[in-house]
């Protein structure tokens, strides 16, 4: 038996193996989320500021190939990049890649689904904030309800685990917080309720009014059955029960930043910059490096050596860096 597997890891100076990576393809949107992204959109990245698909699939290679085994895409919007099915698609195919998933918002994603089922991708996280259209405009600024819910239907009727992400946000949507729970009764889907992260793309931070404990006390107030589950390793959500639903119901503290002590993920932006935390700004920038010739041994240095430096929580890494939109991250 050969143990060379457990040299290749990337383990970060705190103990903690980095296995799973959350590439952010595009930070164009057909939403306007406001949580998000001002109305008038952000400063869009001209094409060639943008990684190229070569440069993913080789920055992706090289991490499978050394521990990262997980593999999410976002954005900005997946499904506006062109041609991101052929992405998809190597990916899905490349050696130490055991799990291959995406966050998306459902709107071009329909027509995809028997594709990305073809493709092994076993589970999907869906956006919505709210079962209301009103509301829905109101949040995103496009009336887009049915496109996301139709997606949600053909998700599950492919056997693809659904996820639902929905930010709490004081006055848009806690109204909303029993209806979206009440979900989970007769669909297999995960609810997960997100605090609301201060990367709305405008620099304005506001407060946190809705934090974890207070979207349980809501859920709690609407089920007051809700049971504790387990919460496996390295979730980010704490996990509920509510008996007799065929679904569950998550609650993410992403502002809070309790998960931090196991965290196992990297985030790549859509111009190659390498986040060895959702909340730094940034710590190398991994397409420029490729563009000036790197190896992949020089490549796989510089990931080594940037996960060795690793801030111990968000609290930390935020102190250097400034706030942009989601959609520049990955979320
Ligand atoms: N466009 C896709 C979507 O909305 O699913 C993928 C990208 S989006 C940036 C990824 C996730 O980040 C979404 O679930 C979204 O709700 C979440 N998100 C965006 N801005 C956020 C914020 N300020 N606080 C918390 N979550 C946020
Ligand atoms: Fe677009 Fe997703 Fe941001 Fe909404 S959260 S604006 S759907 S990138």
């Amino acid at each position: 038996m050969t143990y060379d597997y457990l040299l290749r890891l990337l383990t970060d100076n705190h103990n903690r193996p980095i296995t799973y990576l959350r590439l952010a393809v595009t930070d164009r949107c057909n939403l306007r989320c406001f949580y998000c992204m001002p109305e008038e959109g952000i400063d869009w990245l001209g094409r060639k500021e943008l990684m190229s698909y070569e440069e993913m699939v080789r920055i992706c290679a090289v991490l499978a190939a050394n521990g990262v085994n997980k593999i999410r895409i976002t954005g900005g919007e997946p499904f506006v990049r062109k041609d991101i099915m052929s992405l998809l698609s190597t990916l899905a195919a490349t050696p130490g890649v055991d799990e291959l998933t995406l966050t998306t918002n459902g709107i071009l994603t329909a027509s995809y689904i028997p594709e990305l089922k073809r493709l092994g991708i076993r589970s999907v996280n869906l956006s919505l904030d709210t079962l209301d259209r009103n509301r829905f405009f109101a949040i995103t600024r496009r009336d887009e309800l049915p496109a996301v819910l139709h997606t949600m239907e053909t998700l599950l009727a492919h056997g693809i685990q659904v996820k639902i992400n929905a930010v709490v946000m004081d006055g848009r949507n806690t109204q909303d917080i029993a209806d979206l729970v009440a979900l989970t009764r007769d669909l297999p889907v995960s609810m997960r309720f997100i605090e609301e992260m201060p990367f709305n793309g405008t620099g304005e931070l506001r407060p946190l009014l809705w934090d974890h404990l207070k979207i349980l006390e809501a859920i709690r107030a609407a089920y007051p059955g809700i049971q504790k589950a387990a919460d496996p390793a390295h979730s980010t959500s704490f996990n509920y029960q509510i008996p007799g639903h065929k679904g569950d119901v998550g609650i993410i503290a992403a502002y809070t930043r309790s998960f931090c002590g196991t965290c196992n993920r990297i985030r790549i932006t859509p111009q190659g910059m390498l986040k060895t935390c959702l909340y730094d700004g940034g710590v190398v920038n991994l397409r420029d490096l490729l563009r000036s010739g790197a190896t992949d041994a020089q490549l796989l240095a510089t990931l080594q050596d940037a996960i060795s430096h690793r801030a111990r929580n968000g609290h930390e890494a935020e102190q250097n860096a400034t706030h942009e939109s989601m959609a520049a991250i990955g979320g």
